[in-house]
């Protein structure tokens, strides 16, 4: 039988534990959505976008500008940038935890923020303005509402863009695993596998029917191929898989893939924080191509060699599968979405023989090969292109072609590589310019069928013009 004051004992425990857990789930989630419309998503963290991954979460507003946007947390303001790219207005709260909260493209500024604001406008006598403040000199309470949702800087339509920083180091981390929750329990999608050969010998069949990789074929979370995936050699896949939520028929980013061959891991990645230092490698994590010309999302699965993101594992073959003549090996793909909700693909991963792949068609590799860690040239009569070491992810082969001047040009149109091969830092282009007044004459960029698509600048010396360029070839 049980005393009394054993009871009382047991009933503090029980009740210490349950204190426990809240004050847990209060350190890591206490935030309230920033803004008390229902959230719905446009866009979620790390999606891949165009030469980064997404930092934040993006907020549908209903359509309109104008909706009042609050404080996630105690806090106090810590940044106010205004500009007109980027994130436009947006305005950075430090909380007491270590995380710093990001609200971007707003509106406008309102209460003391907006009034605080102004008065910086009148000292600096300049719209843009990058205003870093002291602890406690903005305080604000949770719920306090500092601004209305708008659509200024780099945004398509009016929505907030939220992000949750490490205040230390400015790391950006998924606002969903912070606090802000949403109906998620849809599985992730998983609609094709592309190969790639990762040593000189491999080879890749050729994808049925022309398509650009083997098309998947299921529904909710269980899929296989439509056709039998073979290859000579070692080599990566890549996984065109993206997520949905609830509400909101956005394509979203998943959080985790992972390959396991043969039971074994092979290979993983969680797509868990944004380091800006390193977001434009997101170009080498995706199939650049494909993502550039088809909107499609290929995760590699394996790592280009210039490729210094943080967000692989440590498993010993790092997604490199070698297939030996005839033998067959059995992926197993797994998608998890930034809610738990996990996708599988599997197949059957065939090695062919050298006599099988002697027979696939081959295009023979066009221009030089630019090795990704070796400085790169081409030097052709009036013009000369240097790439640095590191500027490209993976070694490329890089073609030249001259045509004809065209309009007002000074000099023919050189034609240096491929859009659709991804740089990571600038090349250095000059042109020869024979010309009365050179000062004048700057280099542009032009587009597929010749018209100007944007300047690039150049500095000029002894009769040539030389500026940076960050992409190769024609704008498509
Ligand atoms: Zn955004």
């Amino acid at each position: 039988m049980t005393s009394a004051i054993e009871r009382i004992i047991l009933g503090i425990s029980l009740l210490s534990a349950y204190i426990g857990t809240v004050a847990v789930t209060n350190g890591q989630s206490g935030y309230i959505t920033p803004m008390s419309i229902p959230m719905e998503l446009s866009g979620n963290f790390m999606e891949p976008r165009s030469d980064h991954f997404h930092s934040g979460l993006d907020l549908r507003t209903q359509g309109q500008e104008g909706i009042p946007v609050r404080s996630v947390a105690d806090g106090w303001v810590s940044r106010i940038k205004i500009s007109p790219y980027g994130y436009g207005k947006a305005v950075y709260i430090d909380h007491a935890d270590g995380h710093t909260t990001v609200y971007g493209h707003l509106q406008q500024l309102t209460g003391k923020v907006g009034e605080a604001c102004l008065d910086q406008h009148y000292r600096q006598k300049d719209f843009s303005i990058d205003w870093t403040l002291e602890k406690g000199a903005l305080p604000l309470k949770q719920g306090e509402v500092f601004a209305l949702s708008g659509n200024t800087g780099g945004s398509g339509g009016p929505h907030l863009h939220f992000e949750v920083r490490r205040t230390g180091d400015q790391v950006a981390l998924d606002p969903e695993s912070h606090g802000i929750k949403l109906s998620d329990r849809v599985p992730p999608e998983i609609h094709g596998v592309r190969l790639y050969p990762l040593t000189d010998s491999s080879k890749v069949a050729p994808y049925p029917e022309k398509a650009v990789g083997y098309a998947a074929q299921g529904s909710t979370g269980k899929y296989t191929l439509k056709s039998t995936a073979s290859a000579y050699g070692t080599v990566g896949i890549a996984v065109n898989t993206f997520d949905r939520y609830d509400s909101g028929s956005a394509k979203c980013g998943v959080r985790m893939i992972e390959v396991i061959v043969d039971s074994v891991p092979h290979f993983s990645t969680k797509l868990d924080h944004v380091d800006f230092n390193h977001n434009r490698y997101c170009n080498a994590h995706v199939d650049y191509a494909l993502f550039k010309s088809r909107k499609m999302e290929y995760h590699r699965c394996y790592r280009q060699p210039n490729n210094k993101l943080r967000i692989y594992g440590k498993e010993a073959p790092q997604g490199r599968i070698a297939l030996a003549p005839g033998q067959e090996r059995q992926v197993l793909v797994i998608a998890t979405d930034a809610n738990g909700n996990k996708s599988e693909l599997r197949f059957t991963l065939k090695g062919a023989t050298a006599d099988e792949a002697a027979k696939w068609p081959s295009a023979e590799p066009q221009g030089s090969l630019f090795r990704y860690d070796a400085v790169s040239r081409i030097e052709e009569d009036g013009v000369r292109f240097n790439l640095p070491a590191h500027a490209l992810y993976d070694d490329a082969y890089i073609t030249y072609a001259r045509k004809p001047a065209v309009g007002r040009a000074l000099s023919p149109i050189h034609v240096i590589g491929d859009p659709l091969t991804p740089l990571h830092t600038t090349g250095d282009l000059s042109i020869a310019v024979e010309t009365p007044k050179p000062a004048k004459a700057t280099i542009v960029r032009l587009d597929a069928d010749g018209t100007v698509a944007g300047a690039v600048g150049g500095k000029h010396a002894d009769g040539w013009i030389t500026a940076p360029v960050k992409m190769l070839g024609s704008t498509r």
